[in-house]
């Protein structure tokens, strides 16, 4: 199974991408992580681009197209894999397909998770990141606590500095423009799901999981 979890920054990508890689046993990959592990180790990639995440723009289409190709070839994308954060531009979208093409992969479908963008923003404020682990939790999930859930590390809860209200609003900008036309690229090639993202996560994860199925189901018995 190959699906791109798509939908505006804090729509709940991360989230059911999260999920479902558990449930379906395919990789996660997200851009956003890795760029922020690189930032992180100061590699190269990172070093060239912190600025760019802090302030909330796109890394430029070469180098996530690069980025993207090394990770599909990678043995463990071999039998699927939830891609989340790429494409996030018609450059990226039409190399992906290029890539999808050289590799003879024709089965991926996009999801596309959709809320209002007030929610979104509230959202966005109201999270945290672990420093150490990178997991993201609510204000409502911490609770006051300060020990992280998953890694059980210490006062390592911190706002991303492109989780601050002005960065936000850039960041739904740049979707609207750059990355929104990606959805009709692919609505085109008929591949597009819709999901409502405001309804609670096991909600949203019931719905997907269903949607999935039904179009699985769709495809068997259109080549039986
Ligand atoms: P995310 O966690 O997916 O919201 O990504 C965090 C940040 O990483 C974005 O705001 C961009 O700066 C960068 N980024 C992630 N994926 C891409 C991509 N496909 N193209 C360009 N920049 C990206």
């Amino acid at each position: 199974m190959r699906i791109i979890l798509f939908g505006s920054p804090g729509v709940g990508k991360g989230t059911q991408a999260k999920i479902l890689s558990t449930k379906f046993n395919i990789p996660h990959i997200s851009t956003g992580d890795i760029l922020r592990q690189a930032v992180k180790d100061q590699t190269p990639l990172g070093i060239q681009a912190q600025n760019i995440l802090n302030k909330g723009e796109l890394v430029s289409d070469d180098i996530m197209i690069e980025l993207i190709k090394d990770t599909l070839q990678n043995p463990k994308c071999k039998n699927g894999f939830i891609l989340d954060g790429f494409p996030r531009s018609i450059a990226q979208a039409l190399a992906f397909d290029k890539i999808l093409f050289e590799l003879n992969i024709t089965d991926v479908l996009l999801l596309t998770i959709t809320a209002d963008e007030e929610e979104l923003v509230q959202r966005l404020t109201n999270r945290r990141a672990c420093k150490k682990c990178g997991n993201i939790f609510s204000l409502n999930e911490i609770n006051g606590k300060d020990e992280c859930p998953i890694c059980g590390a210490k006062n390592s809860f911190y706002l991303r500095e492109d989780d601050s209200e002005k960065v936000i609003r850039h960041r739904l900008e740049i979707f609207k423009n750059t990355t929104r036309p990606v959805l009709d690229h692919y609505e085109e090639k008929n591949m597009v799901i819709y999901i409502n993202g405001s309804l609670p996560v096991d909600e949203v994860t019931k719905n997907i999981v269903s949607a999935i199925e039904v179009r699985v189901e769709k495809k068997n018995s259109i080549s039986a």
